[in-house]
């Protein structure tokens, strides 16, 4: 049965001051995803492409997106016919460009980290790059320029040598002209031609043209999510993601000083992503009043949205949150740890400093989640799921690895050889201790 177009958009409510402990709880919880399922059927993808390279991805691009294609890799350089967009696109991608390159480059800051531990025994730390990363950028349902800058922005700036960017190809077999000029901005070294959990595989395992990649990187649906957890899985592979994904997500926590036309606005621009977004508002000491009026701008809103359907959906699985104060609110919004979090609050500012758990936070009335979606400065890939709890967004040190290096003197060793030669004896490990007292033996 469909609900009738007009029909009223609203959130469920619930409030915190009388739901019991399992009902908190479910609050708090996402959709199950079926990742078992989902590999099983990712498998015979990842395999056929991981057995027959360049024909397998070719055929499956042909049966999965209806595309015919001639070759499946595009290399530098890139036609400047291939990337021709509208000035004004140009100058807005330009722009976001910049922003996010100038905050990405101030996280490749740190330098090498020199430590004399003990006299004579200097440990140090310093990064490297990851040689060879992929980037998959979403193209199924949407073109995604953004999501190619928030991936090849921090790939370039962390100096990876070889940036492979995938995405589905149109109907004629072409990629967006936008994401094209964005592969080209950010220095990609080759782009794919393919989606979904082919795609994935080839970056996985490499094909005659596609480049294998030590890393892969990106947002997608269900199959390259899929694909991603098998190929990481795959010690033949020996290739690494950056995190678990799911459905995207937003928390707005707001109070008496909200402007009610903002936090609709701001959940239904999260709404709109796809009709399992989850969307979440938890309302501080609001009057039914200003409730009303949020839910009623929710309403009158979405209804002017082309994506309305999308809405209906996703609106309705969301929920309003009600509790009686900030300190409630802000240990909800830890326990659920959401990908972005939209403070609305008197203090916003001072509130930030109590969020343990969270993607990435939008601070104060005039910070909607679109500018670090598309152009502010911050990552746009982010835990969800829960995931906040013990991952980070995308940035500059996802591209990177770490090396630690130790140099010790004779002297540094006299004093800290017998402590290491005790532990090795105590474990068994006489190599081990051999190892310094030879050293010892020979320097007295
Ligand atoms: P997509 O590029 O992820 O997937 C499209 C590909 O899926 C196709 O090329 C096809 O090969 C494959 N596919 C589709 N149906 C299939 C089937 N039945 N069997 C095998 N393969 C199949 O694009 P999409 O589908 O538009 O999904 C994009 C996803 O990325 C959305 O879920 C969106 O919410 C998400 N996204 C997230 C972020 C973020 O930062 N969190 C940003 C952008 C997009």
């Amino acid at each position: 049965q469909s609900t009738p177009s007009d029909a009223r958009i609203r959130m469920r409510m619930a409030d915190l001051a009388s739901v019991a402990p399992e009902e908190r709880a479910l609050l708090l919880k996402r959709p199950v995803l079926k990742s078992d399922e989902m590999i099983l059927k990712v498998k015979p993808i990842v395999d056929n492409v991981r057995a027959r390279g360049d024909a397998a991805l070719i055929e499956l691009t042909a049966k999965f997106d209806k595309v015919q294609l001639k070759s499946t890799v595009i290399f530098p350089p890139f036609a400047p016919e291939s990337m021709q967009i509208d000035p004004t696109v140009k100058s807005a991608i330009d722009q976001a460009y910049a922003n996010i390159r100038k905050f990405h480059e101030a996280q490749n800051s740190e330098g090498t980290l020199v430590v004399e531990t003990m006299p004579g025994v200097v440990c140090s730390r310093f990064a490297r790059p990851i040689g060879r990363v992929g980037l998959y950028v979403p193209g199924g349902t949407a073109i995604l320029p953004s999501t190619a800058l928030m991936l090849g922005i921090p790939a370039q700036v962390a100096g990876c040598k070889e940036v492979v960017l995938a995405t589905p190809p149109r109907a004629d077999g072409t990629i967006s002209p936008e994401v094209m000029y964005v592969a080209h901005r950010v220095g990609a070294s080759a782009i794919l031609k393919a989606g979904g959990a082919q795609a994935v595989a080839a970056m996985a395992y490499g094909t005659e043209t596609v480049p294998k990649v030590d890393k892969i990187f990106g947002p997608g649906n269900q199959w390259v999510t899929a694909a991603k957890m098998l190929v990481q899985n795959d010690t033949d592979a020996l290739v690494s993601i950056d995190m678990p994904a799911g459905p995207s997500e937003v928390l707005v926590i707001a109070d008496y000083t909200a402007n009610p036309a903002f936090v609709a606005a701001d959940l239904l621009s999260q709404a709109e992503h796809g009709v399992d977004s989850q969307v979440v508002l938890v309302a501080v000491g609001i009057t039914p009043e200003k409730l009303a009026k949020i839910e009623e701008e929710v309403d009158v809103q979405a209804h002017k949205l082309s994506r309305v359907d999308i809405v209906r959906e996703s609106i309705g699985k969301s929920i309003i949150v009600k509790t009686s104060t900030v300190e409630e609110a802000v240990v909800f919004s830890n326990d659920y740890a959401p990908e972005h979090l939209i403070l609305h609050l008197e203090n916003a500012k001072d509130v930030v400093a109590h969020i343990d758990n969270a993607g990435s936070i939008f601070v104060g009335p005039f910070t909607p989640e679109s500018c670090g979606d598309y152009a502010s400065g911050t990552n746009h890939t982010l835990p969800t799921n829960g995931y906040a709890r013990q991952f980070s967004g995308v940035n500059t040190l996802s591209f990177q690895k770490h090396i630690t290096s130790q140099e010790i003197t004779s002297d540094g060793l006299k004093t800290l050889g017998p402590v290491v030669a005790t532990l090795a004896d105590c474990e068994g490990l006489e190599a081990h201790a051999n190892a310094v007292r030879i050293r010892l033996q020979a320097s007295q």
